[in-house]
């Protein structure tokens, strides 16, 4: 723990699992050195203030509920950011007088809460954004205006294969869409929160500088404003303190001593993150892949996870007890306890950004499934640019998903170097938190950089 700044930094994360999470480390990593911390959250998907005894929690009322979410993931972002403008006024306004409190430094808001932007700008506070997605897919978002403009978007179905030259190695059917009706909405989102990005005073990204050179250098090209890299968030502390605490479902460790039973590197780790949905048929055929592949597996369904059921009833009848141990299935999971367990052998993933990088921490190769957005573009990276997983691409079909867990769990040449390669990167997400590393030193600047906005902040106030 580093000496008191005598600063409080405003947090607001957008009110989504895979946000919530690096959101929160962020806090943490910044409380650890002299930050006071002021969470301001949301009423949907409140957080617990008892879990973060250290941090201030304030609460905004945005009037969301779990049906506008479930109904559309699109328009939920989009009612967020206009229902919150007026609360988010109302406590700024509270907290920028608080007199009792350390002085405010600077908003640090998700990229995706673009509302606060302008509100923090009428207030005259700073505000520097945390992307908690990969700097890789964040180049594609940006290069929206130009897609649309050279007609990559909106995707045609017959020019699915096609290469994006101007964003190798992608091609058109791994660019950040989402399933809509509405293309033209998505589009406004994505230009407003790029945008807003552009006229924050920097970004914080949850990754690293030898993971993300050349998009960072890409992007670094487009954005006049400073870039931080300073993940991997979560390896800043021990793994307890990184994710439970913010986890929004109870995470089952039973499946821990379940792993603890198991041989080094055979279990398949099967998770598709907090969002995503599979229908029935993709669900079965996934069951039926992992079953027929004969190696044990740990997989993570999320009640909501298959499109019109509640949670494993379409399996049939006898299914879990003729695995004889070799399967376990729980609702939600300590993923990062379970990745860096000594026997996971491979992560079959939706590519979320958390889980890429998570995998990636613990050097353990993924089988990629992509559903929609920023995972599309992770997916290709982590399949043809770092090349430590393999995408099972046009359909879910259990042949096919036996095949693939076989390869990436077998010893095969194209195996052993997808699994050489990601003990590398592994490595690496280790080197760049010690002293000297890059994160390291990214992380000194940022604080060097918060530090200096403190002299605006009391000018203007
Ligand atoms: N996670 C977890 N338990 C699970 C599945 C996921 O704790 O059973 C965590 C995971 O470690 C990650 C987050 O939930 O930090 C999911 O974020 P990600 O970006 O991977 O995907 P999203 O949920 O946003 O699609």
């Amino acid at each position: 723990m580093k000496e008191n700044k005598g600063l409080r930094l405003l947090l607001i994360p957008l009110p989504l699992q895979g946000h919530i999470n690096p959101m929160l480390q962020l806090a943490q990593i910044l409380h650890s050195n002299g930050f006071s911390i002021t969470i301001i959250h949301t009423s949907f998907n409140s957080l617990n203030p008892s879990n973060y005894p250290h941090f201030n929690f304030y609460c905004i009322q945005d009037g969301m509920s779990q049906n506008e979410y479930s109904s559309s993931l699109l328009n939920f972002v989009i009612e967020l950011n206009t229902r919150c403008v007026d609360p988010f006024k109302e406590c700024l306004g509270k907290l920028m007088c608080d007199v009792s409190k350390e002085p405010i430094a600077c908003l640090i808001s998700d990229v995706m809460c673009y509302f606060t932007q302008d509100v923090a700008t009428n207030f005259q506070l700073p505000r520097i954004v945390l992307r908690t997605g990969g700097v890789c897919s964040f180049v594609a978002f940006a290069a929206f205006p130009f897609l649309i403009e050279k007609g990559y978007l909106p995707i045609q179905e017959s020019k699915l294969e096609e290469e994006v030259t101007e964003l190798p190695p992608l091609r058109v059917k791994d660019l950040p869409m989402i399933n809509t009706k509405e293309p033209e909405k998505y589009y406004e989102l994505i230009c407003n929160f790029v945008n807003k990005t552009k006229a924050s005073l920097g970004v914080i990204w949850n990754t690293f500088e030898d993971l993300e050179s050349s998009s960072l250098s890409t992007l670094s090209q487009q954005f006049s404003i400073p870039m931080f890299p300073i993940g991997p968030f979560h390896k800043h502390f021990p793994i307890n303190n990184a994710s439970s605490s913010s986890s929004l479902i109870s995470q089952d460790q039973n499946c821990i001593s379940w792993l603890n039973n198991h041989k080094p590197k055979s279990v398949v780790y099967v998770s598709f993150g907090s969002v995503a949905s599979i229908t029935a048929k993709e669900f079965l055929e996934i069951a039926w892949g992992l079953v027929n592949s004969n190696y044990p597996f740990l997989w993570v369904v999320r009640p909501g996870l298959i499109l019109g059921h509640e949670w494993i009833e379409l399996l049939p009848n006898g299914f879990i007890e003729n695995l004889e141990g070799r399967g376990y299935i729980v609702k939600w999971a300590p993923q990062l306890e379970i990745l860096a367990h000594q026997a996971i052998g491979s992560f079959w993933t939706h590519n979320g950004w958390n889980s890429t990088l998570e995998s990636i921490c613990e050097g353990v190769p993924m089988i990629c499934m992509p559903c929609f957005t920023d995972q599309l573009v992770n997916a290709r990276y982590v399949s043809h640019v770092w090349r430590i997983g393999l995408q099972l691409e046009n359909g879910m079909e259990r042949g096919k998903i036996e095949r693939t867990i076989r390869k990436l769990m077998e010893d095969n040449i194209e195996g052993n170097e997808i699994r050489d390669r990601a003990l590398k990167f592994k490595e690496e997400a280790k080197v760049c938190l010690e002293q000297g590393g890059s994160s390291c030193s990214s992380f000194e600047k940022l604080v060097a950089h918060i530090l200096s906005l403190k002299t605006f902040t009391f000018e203007a106030s």
